[in-house]
């Protein structure tokens, strides 16, 4: 995969990886999505909780993330349209 920015992860993948991760964090993102740089990863992430599709700290610490109820909807909508 090439390129270098936090569009490059697709919000459905990136959610998907931290629905299913025992303690999401953003270096979740960073195991799952391992040809992307880790500041990539956390751009994603930051995102995603501008988004508020998930509740967690954005500086980079070890915190748990939460995906709040919007990130489940929007999971389950974005399956549903077959994304
Ligand atoms: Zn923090």
């Amino acid at each position: 995969m090439k390129g270098c920015q936090a569009k490059d992860i697709e919000t459905l993948a990136a959610l998907k990886v931290l629905v299913a991760a025992k303690y999401p964090r953003w270096t979740s993102l960073v195991e799952a999505f391992p040809n992307m740089p880790a500041k990539v990863c956390l751009a994603k992430y930051r995102k995603l909780m501008t988004a508020q599709l998930i509740d967690g700290c954005d500086c980079g610490c070890s915190t748990v993330a939460e995906i709040t109820q919007k990130g489940r909807e929007w999971i389950a909508s974005s399956l549903m349209a077959g994304l």
